[in-house]
């Protein structure tokens, strides 16, 4: 079967969808769905490398939804200035940077309770690299 006849084919069982799309938002959520794909699969491997869970005490969260990347040395703002990136483009600076040491795993609230503390946290357990964390989480 060609390109040309796979096309016609999931346009004919998709009828119904592409009625209700334009052109336009048809492609406009293509690209949205990839973008999101891609950005996830990028903070997953980030994940992978620094840490499934908050490494807060006691918190363990591990939706990959709910976390992020703290900069254990609060550091974050000159990183950026040097060009790291934000988002996406970030995960896929540490992946070509393999991942250097400097950050740890957070959930949004931990990352923003050490910002609200001024840059620490109290009883945060930083994970030292390839030394993996034990404890009861
Ligand atoms: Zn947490």
């Amino acid at each position: 079967m060609t390109t040309k006849e796979r096309h016609l084919k999931w346009r004919n069982k998709n009828r119904e969808k592409l009625r209700e799309l334009s052109a336009q938002e048809y492609y406009s959520s293509r690209g949205q769905a990839a973008t999101r794909r891609y950005r996830l699969k990028t903070k997953a491997a980030a994940l992978a490398a620094y840490g499934t869970f908050c490494q807060a005490s006691g918190c363990g969260e591990s939706r990959s939804e709910a976390l992020c990347l703290d900069h254990i040395a609060n550091d974050g703002a000159a990183q950026r200035r040097a060009g790291c990136g934000v988002g996406a483009s970030f995960y896929v600076w540490l992946k070509k940077h393999n991942y250097p040491p400097g950050l740890q795993v957070l959930c949004h609230q931990h990352n923003f309770e050490k910002q609200s503390l001024g840059g620490s946290l109290p009883d945060i357990r930083t994970k030292v690299a390839g030394i993996p964390l034990t404890g009861g989480y």
